[in-house]
């Protein structure tokens, strides 16, 4: 069976890892020079978003036979608002090292692999089309669903963001919600070890925002990042991608063609999670061409997923500095912390972003009938 995947980034060799273990070599197509070839982040792997699971990492090694290793578990997260600073003080998930880093999610998965990379590849998709039976499209975007009209662009972002040195926790990130520096989207420090964290700012790219002056609002974050933190940094490495993409595919296979990772839509546009249900997506993908799983069945979980993330975008969007203000204020509050003990907590199968989402739905409403 010849099968090309597209992409050796977390979903496509996922997909690769998966087809080997049941026989099948797939050939891989990479355009960098090796794989994670581009600036080096920390990501995080919330479970909480992923229930039932009660942990992502342990649920991927321990059905599939793919490991991956963290930079360390989340033991609390640090949650600041304009005024106000709170705190989740739940082992709620993992961080962990993207791009060009030897423990990067992505070189973990290559060593996972037996077939050769093609890197450097400038192969397109209708190529692929003409000599191989099944083509699973992994380019971290939605561009190719998108020329093939089998995609819907929700918003797309601006995220920039820099390594900075100095002393830090490596299982307490920071985000902070402050729509009066971020409109609209958010900051976040995650530690990817003692020495190092990046410091990254995220909005969405309305047309409000995209007449503010990104130098500015950097410059404030970057500030108020320092005071935070209680430290002045030295800058070591910076990143700007100006056109995230977030949608979804209006299918998530066409004849033989499989859209995976960001190009089926694994990312949640409302907090930006997308590495867990890359992995899955590129899973479902091998276990649909070797005949023991239909794609479209097992991704349509995901697909809830994405919408009520959405919901959660817009929700997010409709609250003022004030309301964060309010609900940051609460998370130390005994009753409040108890309440997230039991949503959060490792025994909890609670989905949370499942749960919610009727409620967000008719506050959205609501604002929409006021306005
Ligand atoms: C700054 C940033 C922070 C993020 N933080 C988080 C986080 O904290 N938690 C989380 O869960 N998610 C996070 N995400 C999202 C997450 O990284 C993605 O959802 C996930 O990596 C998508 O996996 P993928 O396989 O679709 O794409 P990728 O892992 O990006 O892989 C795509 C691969 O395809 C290759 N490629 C592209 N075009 C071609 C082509 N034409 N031919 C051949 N190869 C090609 C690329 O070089 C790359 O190697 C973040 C994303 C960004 C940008």
């Amino acid at each position: 069976m010849k099968v090309a995947i597209l992409g050796a980034g977390m979903s496509g060799l996922s997909c690769a890892i998966t087809l080997e273990k049941h026989g099948i070599m797939p050939t891989i197509f990479e355009k960098r020079n090796c794989v994670g070839d581009r600036f080096v982040n920390a990501e995080a792997m919330f479970s909480i978003l992923n229930r039932p699971i009660k942990d992502s990492l342990s649920y991927i090694s321990r059905n599939y036979d793919i490991h991956l290793k963290p930079i360390d578990t989340v033991d609390k997260l640090v949650v600041h608002s304009k005024n106000q600073i709170g705190s989740i003080d739940e082992k709620i998930g993992y961080t962990n090292i993207r791009g060009r880093h030897k423990n990067s999610y992505e070189c973990q998965l290559e060593k996972q692999l037996i077939s050769k990379i093609n890197f450097n590849s400038n192969y397109e998709y209708e190529e692929l089309c003409k000599e191989f039976e099944y083509v699973v499209l992994a380019t971290g975007d939605g561009e190719y669903a998108s020329h093939l009209g089998n995609y819907r662009c929700d918003l797309t972002c601006t995220i920039r963001g820099v390594t900075v040195e100095g002393k830090f926790a490596t299982d307490i990130p920071h985000v902070w919600f402050n729509y009066n520096i971020i409109p609209k989207g958010y900051a976040w420090s995650i530690p990817f070890s003692e020495k190092e964290t990046n410091l990254v700012i995220a909005y969405p790219n309305y047309p409000d925002n995209i007449k503010l002056d990104i130098n500015a609002m950097w410059e404030k974050f970057y500030n108020l990042a320092s005071k935070d933190l209680e430290q002045d940094f030295r800058i070591t490495d910076k990143f700007e991608i100006t056109k995230y993409m977030m949608g979804i595919c209006n299918t998530p296979k066409i004849d033989n063609t499989y859209f995976v990772g960001n190009c089926f839509g694994s990312i949640s546009p409302g907090l930006g999670f997308g590495q867990f249900a890359a992995i899955l997506t590129g899973i479902y993908s091998a276990q649909d061409i070797c005949g023991i799983g239909k794609y479209e069945e097992l991704v349509k979980p995901l697909l809830k997923n994405y919408n009520n993330s959405l919901v959660l975008r817009k929700f997010l969007e409709n609250l003022k500095d004030d309301d964060l203000d309010f609900a940051i204020k609460n998370l130390d509050n005994k009753l409040v912390d108890k309440l997230i003990d039991t949503i959060c907590g490792n025994d909890s199968k609670i989905d949370l972003l499942k749960g919610i989402t009727p409620l967000m739905k008719l506050w959205n409403d609501y604002r929409k009938i006021r306005h």
